[in-house]
């Protein structure tokens, strides 16, 4: 038996005015090429660079959400290597003396299992160019003849990014997609970064190997782990990412498998979308040795200064997602399951603590609200509290809970659609003595019939429930 061993790198671009070292617009996307670009962001002898206090802030932000603990002491080093994304020759990075360590984040699989990753580090850097390669027979201005052109975007060189490393706590597919959303949230939640995927916003790589169980050569609980890593880069949605490493798990199992284990080595392979396979892009061979060393045109600094208090950050932290959603469900009343989802997007928990506030005043029970809100989301966003709550109060689109009523609508619906209700039970699958669901699509229509019927006021979970009960008891 083998077990997947994964660690995350997450990148996100903080949303600040200024670059991270220059005073150059960070708000580039969109913008005309090398147009937001200094002395300092175009690598310009001479020119120097200075801390940009709000992405620290942001940076440090991150790492307090992450649970980690701020650093007493920071400083930045000079990440050495040779490409043409970065014209200073190095990227003015972090890492013997990260900003953030040793934090944790849970995550909730869909059964509601929860799973705690590890956070390594939350550290401060800076973006790169853009490299747009464009080829011959295009025919823009830049080029003329038939030459294949790259052409260099610096817009984008110097803007503030963080990264978060985690510990290789994933032990499949589904965990990475939990947490890099939940970590988009959270950006989101603070405000430091738009983390838009498709704009290159937030950026996901994975490390991923496989290990023997009982190995105990290759053991996770004693730090031990495969004595390789790939590493998935450059890859740009959520779905891919989760494609990708589900293919790299299958591939290197049946290596092991084969007893091929001098096949798997370190390495870096991207995502090939059209043939659905991993490919190899760099290996260990040509790894870099950046030599890192402190960057000497910047001061190291203390978190606990009189420019960055911790406390005074602290402070200024929003309410988090799971803060939020705990206390809809202490002082609200609210279902766990209903404050989830009305706390996914601070605009939308903002819409239903406005309608609960207006609400109070013509006694209409913030479950209601709840229950309206989660049903007609996006349609609520632009329209005017006032106006949803008189509409709600008008056609007293009270959500029906009671369950007497319930039933008889639900004997109703159950009478009327004898050919669904064999499909539904035809599918009842014995496994064992115990009988398990059945069709859920015919339960669906079920329920539908019912929302039908009460004009869409019935409590739809209560109404599964009782349906179920009928169907199956
Ligand atoms: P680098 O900068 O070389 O990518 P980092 O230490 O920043 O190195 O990141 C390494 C990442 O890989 C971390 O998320 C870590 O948890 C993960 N990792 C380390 N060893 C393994 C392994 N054997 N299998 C899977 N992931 C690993
Ligand atoms: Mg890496
Ligand atoms: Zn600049």
């Amino acid at each position: 038996m083998y077990k997947p061993v994964i660690g995350l790198e997450v990148h996100v671009e903080l949303n600040t005015k200024s670059k991270m070292f220059c005073n150059c617009s960070a708000d580039y996307f969109g913008k005309k090429p090398n147009t937001h670009t200094c002395p300092v962001c175009l690598g310009l002898p001479g020119a120097l660079p200075f801390i940009n206090k709000q992405a620290i802030e942001g940076c440090l932000k991150i790492g307090l959400a992450l649970n980690c603990t701020p650093a007493e002491e920071s400083l930045f080093e000079r990440k050495n290597y040779f490409y043409p994304d970065l014209a200073k020759g190095f990227q003015t990075s972090q890492y013997r003396w990260p900003l953030s360590v040793k934090g944790w984040i849970d995550i909730e699989d869909k059964s509601g299992e929860k799973k705690r990753i590890r956070i390594n580090r939350a550290h401060q850097e800076e973006d790169t160019a853009k490299l747009m390669h464009q080829l011959g027979n295009s025919k823009t201005q830049e080029t003329s003849n038939n030459e294949n052109i790259t052409g260099i975007d610096f817009n984008r060189s110097g803007v503030p990014l963080v990264e978060i490393v985690t510990e290789p706590d994933f032990t499949d597919s589904s965990q990475i997609r939990d947490y890099a959303k939940k970590l988009q949230q959270i950006f989101r939640y603070l405000g430091v970064s738009n983390a838009d995927m498709e704009r290159g916003d937030m950026r996901l790589e994975a490390n991923v190997s496989v290990r023997e169980v009982g190995n105990e050569k290759w053991d996770v609980r004693t730090g031990k782990l495969p004595p390789y890593r790939v590493e998935l880069k450059n890859i740009n949605s959520f779905r891919f990412m989760v494609a990708a490493v589900e293919y790299e798990i299958k591939r290197q199992i049946e290596l092991l498998e084969a007893g091929r284990d001098d096949e798997l080595r370190q390495e870096t392979r991207g995502w090939d979308e059209n043939k659905k396979i991993t490919y190899v892009q760099r290996s260990k061979e040509e790894a870099h040795d950046y030599r890192y060393f402190p960057e000497p045109d910047l001061p190291e600094f203390r978190v606990q200064s009189s420019e960055f208090r911790i406390d005074d950050i602290k402070k200024g932290m929003p309410e988090l997602p799971w803060m939020k959603a705990e206390r809809f469900v202490k002082e609200l009343g609210l279902k766990i399951s209903d404050a989830k989802i009305l706390t996914e997007e601070t605009e939308l928990a903002d819409i239903f603590e406005k309608l609960v506030k207006i609400g109070r005043e013509k006694e209409i029970e913030p479950k209601v609200l709840a229950n309206y809100v989660v049903n007609q989301k996006i349609d609520l966003l632009n329209k005017d509290p006032n106006q949803i709550i008189d509409d709600i109060k008008s056609k007293s689109v009270g959500i029906i809970s009671d369950e007497e009523e319930l039933d008889k609508v639900c004997r109703e619906v159950i009478d009327e659609n004898g050919g669904l209700v064999q499909f539904y039970k035809r599918s009842l699958i014995p496994s064992g003595d115990e009988i398990k669901k059945g069709n859920p699509n015919m339960l669906n229509v079920l329920i539908g019939g019912v929302m039908r019927k009460t004009q869409g006021k019935a409590n739809a979970g209560l109404v599964r429930k009782i349906l179920e009960k009928l169907l199956n008891g």
